[in-house]
């Protein structure tokens, strides 16, 4: 059997940005390319960025958040391996529970699939309340549905949009 590129085996997936250290804007923007740059993933394409209040520990800066939406033939760990070395190339330190950080890449879906395993949890747990991540899935996805979920419309009826701002 012939093999195309176009085979099956591309997933859509979601990956939520954020970042409150060493020039968030930047770090965001040059996380965007290098997520474009990954292996096996193809076709990129991205929000808006939006600033939002911290979640967290109180008196940390403020966020900038986007999310992406790529197609990858990479396997839902290999993913997150991929994901957490280019946290790492941007020097994130874990000190805190939703501490600052200089990166934050979060699965956010992965295809329909639920995941629930040591490492991953997917869909992510806090989509549906989390105002810096509904509103722009809606930007670049408003029919997307959740697995197991309300449809993201439905969870936009539910989330306050607060001090988001898009920028
Ligand atoms: P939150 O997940 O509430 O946004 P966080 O992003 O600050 O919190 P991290 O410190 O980035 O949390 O990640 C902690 C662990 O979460 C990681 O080591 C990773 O294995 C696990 N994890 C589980 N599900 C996911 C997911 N969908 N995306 C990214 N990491 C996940
Ligand atoms: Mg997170
Ligand atoms: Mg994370």
């Amino acid at each position: 059997m012939v093999e195309t590129a176009d085979s099956d085996d591309w997933i859509r997936c979601f990956i939520g940005l954020g970042s409150n250290l060493e020039h968030p804007v930047t770090q965001v923007a040059s996380a965007l390319l290098e997520l474009e740059r990954l292996p096996q993933c193809r076709n990129l394409i991205h929000s808006s960025l939006y600033r939002s209040d911290p979640v967290g520990p109180p008196g940390q800066p403020d966020y900038i958040n986007a999310v992406a939406c790529l197609e990858t033939t990479l396997q839902p760990l290999a993913l997150l391996d991929a994901m957490q070395a280019l946290e790492q190339q941007h020097q994130r330190v874990r000190i805190q529970h939703w501490g600052p950080r200089t990166l934050d890449l979060d699965l956010l879906l992965y295809g329909d699939q639920q995941i629930s395993n040591e490492r991953l949890t997917v869909p992510h747990p806090y989509i549906q309340e989390r105002s810096f991540v509904l509103y722009p899935l809606a930007e670049i996805a408003p029919q997307l549905s959740i697995p197991n979920q309300k449809s993201l419309a439905e969870c936009l009826k539910n989330c306050e949009k607060g001090t988001l701002e898009r920028i």
